[in-house]
């Protein structure tokens, strides 16, 4: 079993290792391709290119990492870095996306000529790469494979556009075709740098995680008729997986040793059943005063 679980995990490292080298290789290709053509749909292409080549970068970095659990000094331990990396990356395409705008819009006014031959040449390597990949993830079951292989996906299909406009470029001179699909495919880079940014925030602002929040943790506890009351709850989250959970419960002040023992065991498995891994519960007693130290 140990050294199964070893194996697979060495070949996850490898496969991700493998998919960021040719990915970055591929996105250097492009942005040096997008210079020589002078195309700007090309450029926003390598700009996401290149935001997917930090993410296998930061994926391949938190896998060989992985096994490491808490320390002394990251007591929860290493899951808080992938918000980090992915926080980098969306400020990285943000501003990314902004540069290529600047360079598109005016092209909207004064069209320039790109290389429609170099264009389809580009878009042709663009497709037969994502494409491979594509194909080699869809068979996956995971759900992580699942996610990759829709993003692959959507990157054979920004290529099939650049493969469509390049043709329509090698016979009419419509040159104002490519600004628009390079602000097309920057937008939409936007819209998911945005999204991604936001929850990335929430997260580090210590929000509740998605589908839960205060009142619905305290109703959920105070289900148990040995429950008399809930207080001085916090939840939050640590990469939006993982949640952390600290509340004050008050119980009957006859409580046994072993009532309490049963209501901790009980509590913290309805937790987890909501999804809530780490809790920490402090018990308090009906007649017990903390107006002191809580709230
Ligand atoms: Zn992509
Ligand atoms: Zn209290």
């Amino acid at each position: 079993m140990a050294h199964n679980h070893k194996h697979n995990h060495n070949n996850s490292v490898k496969n991700i290792k493998v998919a960021f080298f040719l990915n970055l290789f591929f996105t250097i290709i492009e942005f040096i391709g997008g210079f020589l053509t002078n195309s700007v749909a090309i450029m926003s292409n390598a700009l996401h290119d290149l935001g997917d080549s930090f993410s296998l970068g930061l994926a391949w970095f938190l896998e060989k990492f992985s096994s490491r659990k808490r320390t002394d000094q990251f007591s929860y331990g290493y899951k808080r870095f992938s918000l980090l990396g992915a926080f980098i990356n969306g400020i990285i395409l943000f501003v990314g996306s902004l540069f290529i705008l600047m360079e598109a819009i005016p092209r909207l006014i004064n069209p320039e000529t790109s290389n429609a031959y170099g264009m389809l040449l580009l878009a042709i390597f663009g497709i037969v790469v994502n494409g491979i990949a594509f194909y080699k993830t869809a068979k996956g079951n995971t759900m992580n494979e699942k996610v990759i292989s829709l993003h692959l996906l959507e990157d054979v299909l920004g290529w099939v556009a650049v493969f469509i406009i390049s043709i329509v470029l090698i016979f009419t001179q419509i040159s104002i075709l490519d600004p628009i699909l390079s602000i097309l495919i920057t937008f939409y880079i936007l819209f998911g740098v945005l999204r991604n940014l936001k929850a990335t925030a929430l997260l580090f602002l210590q929000a509740a995680p998605k589908n839960l929040n205060v009142k619905i943790i305290d109703k959920e506890l105070k289900k148990d008729s040995f429950i008399h009351g809930i207080h001085d709850t916090h939840i939050w989250s640590l990469d939006g997986e993982k949640h952390i959970l600290s509340t004050h419960v008050i119980i009957n002040k006859n409580s046994s040793k072993k009532d309490i023992e049963k209501i901790k065991y009980k509590l913290k498995q309805r937790l987890k059943d909501i999804g809530i891994e780490h809790s920490t519960l402090e018990i308090e007693f009906e007649d017990e005063s903390c107006a002191g130290y809580c709230k």
